[in-house]
C-alpha cells in the first residue's frame, strides 16, 4: 500500500490530531515508518491493524545502500584491503574493523558481523571502500575544522563528542580511560596534552584523544585530532557520525565501571 491509497482510507478531514498537519502527511509518515496507523483516532483498532499489515515501509536507507553496492561493483576489494587496512577472507570477502567491530564485506558487497548490522553502519562501511583505499596516513594531526568542510560541522564535534567525553573523563576519568583502552585505543605521547590516546576508528581513520585533567582554573577537558588525510577516506558527516557512535560506545563502556 502507498501513500495515495492509504490516504483515500482516512477522513480526509486534516484535524491534524494524529500530530501531522494534514491526512495526506500522516499517510506518507505511516509509509516511511515513522508513525502507526493507530495514531489516527478516528480509524477502528480492527481496520488499523488490517492497514497496517498492509503497509510495506520503504527505507530510503536500503536505496542508499543499493545504490552504493551498484557503485562499487567493478572494484575488486581483495586488491583494494591493503589500502583500505583491511585483511583479506576466505571467498574474497575482507574484514574491515570500525570502531572495535569487525565486519566481513562479501565479493558482493553484503556486509555482515557478530550481531546485527544497522543501514548506517553498511552505508558506512560502503563510502568507506567507495572514496577509501588511496592515500598514506600523514601522522600530521588537525583539528576537525581544518579537514575540508570540516568548519560547517565542529559544532557537532564539540557538542557531540568532546562535551560528552570531557563529562565522563570529569566524572570517572579512570573509568573513561579504561573504556578507550578496552576498545582498542593506545596511550602514546603528545606534547599538547597530558594524556592521549590514538585510536582508529576505521583503519585508515585514526583519532588523538586529547585529554587535560581539571586543574584549579580549568575544568577536565578532551578534544579529538585527525589525521590530515581523513577527509580522503571520507566525507566529514560520515567522520561525525562515526565520531558520535564512538562516544557512544564508550558512554555506555563507563556505565559498566
Ligand atoms: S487524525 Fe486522522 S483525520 Fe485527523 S489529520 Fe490525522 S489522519 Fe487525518
Amino acid at each position: 500500500m502507498n501513500p495515495i491509497q492509504m490516504y483515500k482510507e482516512l477522513p480526509k478531514t486534516n484535524c491534524g490530531q494524529c500530530g501531522h498537519s494534514t491526512c495526506m502527511a500522516f499517510a506518507v509518515a505511516v509509509n516511511k515508518g515513522d508513525d502507526r496507523v493507530q495514531a489516527c483516532p478516528y480509524i477502528s483498532s480492527e481496520k488499523a491493524e488490517a492497514l497496517g499489515k498492509l503497509v510495506k515501509i520503504v527505507d530510503w536507507r536500503e536505496n542508499i545502500i543499493k545504490q552504493l553496492i551498484e557503485d562499487i561493483k567493478n572494484i575488486d576489494i581483495c586488491k583494494m584491503a591493503e589500502d583500505l587496512g583491511a585483511i583479506i577472507k576466505k571467498n574474497r570477502a575482507i574484514e574491515i574493523r570500525c570502531i572495535g567491530r569487525d565486519y566481513i564485506i562479501s565479493e558482493d558487497r553484503q556486509i555482515s558481523a557478530d550481531g546485527k548490522v544497522s543501514p548506517w553502519e553498511k552505508i558506512l562501511l560502503l563510502l568507506y571502500i567507495k572514496t577509501g583505499g588511496s592515500g598514506v596516513l600523514t601522522n600530521e594531526w588537525v583539528s576537525f575544522a581544518e579537514l575540508k568542510g570540516g568548519g560547517v560541522k565542529v559544532e557537532a564535534i564539540i557538542k557531540e563528542c568532546e562535551a560528552p567525553l570531557s563529562e565522563m573523563f570529569s566524572k570517572n576519568a579512570k573509568a573513561a580511560a579504561g573504556a578507550i583502552e578496552k576498545l582498542g585505543a593506545k596511550q602514546i605521547d603528545f606534547q599538547a596534552s597530558q594524556h592521549t590516546w590514538i585510536f582508529y576508528l576505521l583503519p585508515k581513520i585514526p583519532i588523538l584523544i586529547l585529554y587535560w585533567p581539571a586543574n584549579d582554573e580549568f575544568q577536565a577537558s578532551v578534544k579529538l585530532l585527525f589525521d590530515r588525510t581523513a577527509d580522503r577516506f571520507l566525507d566529514v558527516e560520515s567522520i561525525v557520525f562515526l565520531c558520535e557512535n564512538f562516544t557512544d560506545v564508550i558512554e555506555r563502556a563507563c556505565l559498566l565501571y
